[in-house]
């Protein structure tokens, strides 16, 4: 039977490397589920690709109409998990998510068979700096992703394997060999 995978793991933490590499090399046996959001698109974004990209009414219109497996408010933008998207992949190949922690329980909820990875930072200091030299630079943006880090890597002993990111090669490795046994 085939299976939900979650990647979680706080902003900045090397998480979209790490699931873009992943997709890449077990494109036969695995497929990303595109998110809805409310976010607007980064620039090397593309709708349909990256996520979903649609209004708040649309999304709150989904919401009502029972479209999605689990949503969420993060970082003050809604996302959420479309069961179309899970259903379609499911028919052929195990489903790869990248979602936050508290949309990963609920998904375990869901699916019982279903497979929790959190990637967590070697600590709080190294998860700044990695935000900090990467897109963000306004200290309040930062301040929120820390808080919101901290609360994830608490409920992260609730996920089923928890990998740290010390070093991106090491870390992948051992994500890709994990997934390897658990399809
Ligand atoms: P970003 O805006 O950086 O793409 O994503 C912000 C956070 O939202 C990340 O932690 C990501 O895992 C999470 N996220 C993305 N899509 C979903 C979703 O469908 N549901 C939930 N619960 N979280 C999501």
């Amino acid at each position: 039977m085939n299976k939900v995978i979650v990647i979680s793991g706080p902003s900045g933490v090397g998480k979209t490397t790490i699931y873009k590499r992943l997709l890449n090399e077990l494109k036969d046996n695995i497929e990303f589920s595109i998110s809805a959001t409310t976010r607007k698109p980064r620039e090397n974004e593309k709708d349909g690709v990256d996520y979903y990209f649609i209004s708040k009414e649309e999304f709150e219109k989904k919401i009502k109409n029972n479209e999605f497996v689990e949503w969420a408010n993060v970082y003050g933008n809604y996302y959420g998990t479309l069961k179309s998207e899970i259903d379609r992949i499911l028919k052929n190949k195990h489903c790869l998510l990248d979602i936050d922690v508290q949309g990963g329980l609920n998904v375990k909820k869901i699916f019982q068979n279903s497979f929790l990875i959190f990637i967590k930072p070697p600590s709080l200091e190294s998860l700044k700096e990695r935000l900090i030299n990467r897109h963000l630079d306004n200290e309040t943006e930062i301040e929120k992703r820390l808080a919101f880090a901290e609360n994830e890597i608490s409920k992260s002993k609730f996920y089923d394997f928890i990998v740290t990111n010390d070093d991106l090669e090491e870390c992948y490795n051992t994500i890709k060999e994990k997934i390897k046994t658990i399809i």
